[in-house]
């Protein structure tokens, strides 16, 4: 039994069963247990590969994209550019790298990362050391310093807890997460009815919602429409709201149980696009797409920067370029290629115009 799973089952014992949120909270964020706090999950060696660490392509494009939505903006200056969750710093790194050739946008920006993990702070502390300009972090985005922000948020939104509502005889009722008699954990019903959920379904049908996520974007977006800027979001997610679960726990690139082992595996759920872009109007944001990971980064011209770096690479890292040209944007093969389950959403001050990406 992990120390986590110990503390978590005690927690139930003595108040009772907790809510997914929670549960996902702690699995996530716990400051000594939690997944973030203790490791660093990425690569193959790792629990799970992201797309800027699949390729230097990737952060480059966000790079031009982020450099463009500010030039859109009219370039203020002084200006923000944050990403939310950076990881190891790879595509922090591969953005202000790629902004050299756009010095006007680099000068006037300052580099804010919001990261709740000590651990991977200190990994992109090393990673961004000669990145050519300062960094701050902070845990929260509402501690980044005001002013019109360029905000990159790549595999954040999937990383934040949900509530899992089901349908009964007599109504929903929120999941829980409890203690059975051989001290494993497991889901559970209370026996209360949340008498504001009336969505006809059937019965045993299952809402996912994303509370974190739609307060973090509704707070961005009222930020973005007050200040001025755009945030880029890319994940994998749907585009409609739709009934089911799609909590996934993943440990050394297979999928586990997500209640066996707390703070061992990575905790994440299909981000609700739909959900996000509501929150964001509601806030009196622009949002455009979400498009597909694919159309995104074909648009923003992929395919030229792949054949510039293929001219300049050995037989095998072209190889490798192809292969990752590949995994980015290929659509026939969902479990190996992020083209069309990895979506990409803008959501901007609303004078912003159309922007390279979202154009269809
Ligand atoms: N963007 C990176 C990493 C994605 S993993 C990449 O694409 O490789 C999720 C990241 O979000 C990790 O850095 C994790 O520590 C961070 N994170 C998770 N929950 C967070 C929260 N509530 N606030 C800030 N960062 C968070």
């Amino acid at each position: 039994m992990t120390a986590l799973k110990q503390e978590i089952a005690a927690t139930i014992a003595h108040e009772g069963p907790m809510t997914l949120e929670q549960y996902m909270g702690l699995c996530l964020g716990h400051p000594r247990h939690g997944y973030y706090m203790t490791r660093d999950p990425f690569g193959a060696a790792g629990d799970f590969v992201t797309a800027p660490e699949i390729s230097q392509m990737f952060g480059e494009l966000v790079g031009v994209w982020a450099s463009e939505a500010w030039r859109l903006a009219g370039s203020p200056s002084p200006a923000r550019l944050i990403e939310l969750g950076p990881g190891r710093g790879t595509l922090m790194s591969d953005v202000l790298r790629v902004s050299r050739i756009a010095p006007a946008f680099l000068e006037a920006v300052s580099v804010h990362l919001v990261e709740t993990s000590p651990r991977l702070r200190a990994v992109q502390e090393r990673t961004l050391a000669n990145a050519g300009k300062p960094v701050s972090w902070s845990a929260d985005v509402a501690d980044t310093p005001p002013g019109p922000a360029f905000i990159l948020a790549n595999e954040f939104f999937d990383a934040l807890p949900v509530r899992h509502y089901v349908n009964t005889a007599q109504g929903w009722r929120e999941r829980l997460v409890g203690v059975d008699a051989m001290g494993e954990l497991v889901f559970g019903l209370p026996d209360t009815v949340e008498s504001s959920l009336n969505a006809p379904a059937r019965e045993g049908s299952i809402i996912e919602v994303s509370a974190v996520a739609q307060r973090i974007m509704g707070e961005i977006a009222a930020r973005l429409v007050r200040e001025g800027g755009a945030l880029l979001v890319i994940d994998y997610g749907y585009l409609e709201t739709s009934l089911g679960d799609s909590l996934q726990a993943v440990a050394k690139h297979a999928y586990v149980d997500p209640l066996a082992s707390p703070g061992e595996a990575d905790l994440t759920t299909h981000v609700d696009f739909a959900a996000l872009g509501r929150a964001a109007k509601a806030a009196g944001a622009k949002v455009m797409g979400p498009v597909t990971q694919a159309h995104f980064l074909l648009q923003l011209g992929i395919e030229r920067r792949a054949e510039a770096l293929m001219r300049r690479a050995t037989p095998e890292q072209q190889q490798s370029i192809a292969s990752a040209f590949h995994r980015l944007t290929g659509t026939q093969d969902p479990r190996h290629q992020m083209g069309e389950l990895f979506k990409v959403m803008a959501v901007t001050h609303p004078d912003m115009p159309d922007m390279p990406g979202f154009i269809v």
